[in-house]
């Protein structure tokens, strides 16, 4: 229901309060389930709440949240990627769930995972950059499932994640930062082999690569899978050489772009070679028929889709925020199971808690999607809310079933000299973009669609109204952030 037949509705009360007391309790009892269907919008639930079921059955004993990081979904073969990228999470996609449809409200490693485990805003919880910690009083997935008497484990390869710098570690048994992804993949391996197997207990995993993430450098044999043996240019994936094509002081061709294409393909391929160990070493335990698995991303990565930049802490745009997620479990998941419906990383924690059976979290502002998963049934969920923080100040977002708002009232934008040139990266007033994942947001409707924009702008603002601002502490172990801002890497943090 829209904001505007909410209001209307309220309006008839006054023009029908002479109404026989049957036929009040007829209109209440409708007026009542009309604005509970309001509340399944994402935006006008101050009180939060998963809006979930009563407390069913458990789905599964386990639960594995395998997230890599910077994986953007249109370059994964179940999401349309004509190259042989992602054998084995195309086997996933296809035996389960995917969502077509799924994306993070920020695209930086610590909020987005912040919010993927709180059910909740970046703004709301205040880790809005790599740098907060996040507060002690949220409470992450993990800590739920401790209370449910899991054992909670993570092995993660990004060192913004680590437990001391980004206080991530709330709920988890062992916490582990594992520099390289295929020490993270034994450690993993053997993890299953010896603790999925137990009868006693039930487990809780969270794996998260590095494989996607800049610089775009993938292993034998992925480094030459997808490229051109004749090409002779410049390009590669280093940082360096990403930062100068965006600077414009040595600016790229087609060809070194789609250099860095193949390289980045060459590395969704290694991420997706060290997920097929995972699953061989879940379906060597015996209990794949147990275990929820959900394969995700913390953003997406702009690959030149705007300003030429390549990466995603400065993208407002789909291609930073749209994430694969793909939700697998044999004999559970009816096969081929394909979800339009939006789907966020703050649906994460209502919908592992809805599918394990246990009790909604009570500060959740996400969605329980386990009746998309089991049925395709609708969430409930029409709008996906974007806050990126920049220069201390916001640019906005709210993207619907098949539009994509952008407000920038503020006209920020970022800028950097870098070797004698500078890079920036503007980003409209506003804009409205129709939403066609098959290419940037390109061109802009804002002219044709005054109304809807106005539309969307109505309910940025009343779901704006209903958040409250959430503070977090700086981690002051930042120095490697705070290396990379003194070299002008800012735009390429995590
Ligand atoms: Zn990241």
């Amino acid at each position: 229901m829209s904001h505007r037949d909410t209001k209307h509705t309220v309006n008839m009360r006054s023009a029908e309060c002479n109404l026989q007391p049957r036929v009040q309790l007829v209109w209440f009892l409708s007026l009542a389930l009309m604005l509970c269907s309001a509340c399944g919008a994402d935006h006008p639930d101050p009180s939060g709440g998963t809006r979930a079921p009563e407390q069913k059955q458990a789905e599964a004993k386990h639960i594995i949240l395998i997230t890599v990081d910077a994986l953007r979904a249109d370059r994964l073969g179940c999401y349309g990627n004509e190259r042989a990228t992602s054998p084995a999470i195309d086997r996933l996609a296809a035996a389960g769930a995917i969502f077509v449809n799924a994306s993070v409200p920020r695209a930086v490693t610590r909020p987005s995972m912040t919010s993927f485990f709180s059910s909740r805003y970046p703004s709301e919880h205040g880790v809005l950059t790599n740098r907060h910690r996040v507060p002690d009083d949220e409470k992450l997935l993990a800590e739920h499932l401790l209370e449910a008497q899991f054992h909670t484990s993570a092995m993660v390869g990004a060192s913004t994640l680590d437990s001391d710098r980004s206080n991530l570690g709330q709920g988890f048994n062992d916490f582990k930062l594992i520099g390289s992804d295929e020490q993270l993949t034994r450690s993993a391996e053997n993890y299953l082999r010896s603790q999925f197997a137990r009868k006693d207990r039930r487990e809780f995993l969270w794996l998260h690569y590095m494989s996607t993430h800049l610089p775009y450098d993938p292993p034998a044999p992925y480094d030459s899978r997808f490229t051109d043996s004749n090409y002779a240019g410049h390009a590669d994936g280093r940082v360096e050489t990403l930062w100068n094509s965006f600077t414009g002081s040595e600016p790229f061709e087609e060809s070194d772009h789609q250099r860095v294409v193949d390289l980045y393909d060459g590395c969704v391929a290694a991420a997706d070679a060290w997920i097929e160990r995972v699953i061989g070493a879940l379906q060597a335990s015996g209990a794949e028929q147990d275990t929820l698995l959900i394969i995700t991303s913390d953003h997406g990565e702009e690959l030149s889709d705007h300003n030429g930049f390549y990466g995603h802490r400065l993208s407002p745009y789909i291609a930073a925020l749209r994430v694969p997620m793909v939700f697998s479990q044999p004999g559970r998941i009816p096969t081929g199971t394909q979800v339009e419906g939006l789907m966020t990383s703050l649906d994460l924690l209502p919908t592992a808690l809805g599918w394990l059976g246990l009790p909604p979290s009570e500060r959740a502002r996400g969605y329980d999607q386990t009746a998309s998963v089991l049925h395709g049934q609708a969430s409930g969920r029409q709008f996906a809310m974007r806050e990126m923080e920049l220069e201390d100040d916001f640019v906005w977002g709210v993207r619907d079933q098949n539009w994509s708002w952008v407000y920038n009232p503020k006209e920020l934008q970022f800028s950097f000299e870098h070797n004698g040139s500078t890079g920036t990266y503007p980003i409209p007033g506003e804009a409205l973009y129709q939403v066609n994942e098959s290419r940037a947001e390109d061109s802009n409707a804002l002219a044709q669609q005054r109304e809807l924009a106005r539309k969307m702008q109505a309910q940025w603002e009343e779901w704006r109204a209903a958040m409250a601002r959430g503070d977090a502490s700086i981690d002051l172990d930042s120095e490697f952030a705070e290396e990379l801002e003194d070299l002008g890497y800012l735009g390429y943090e995590d």
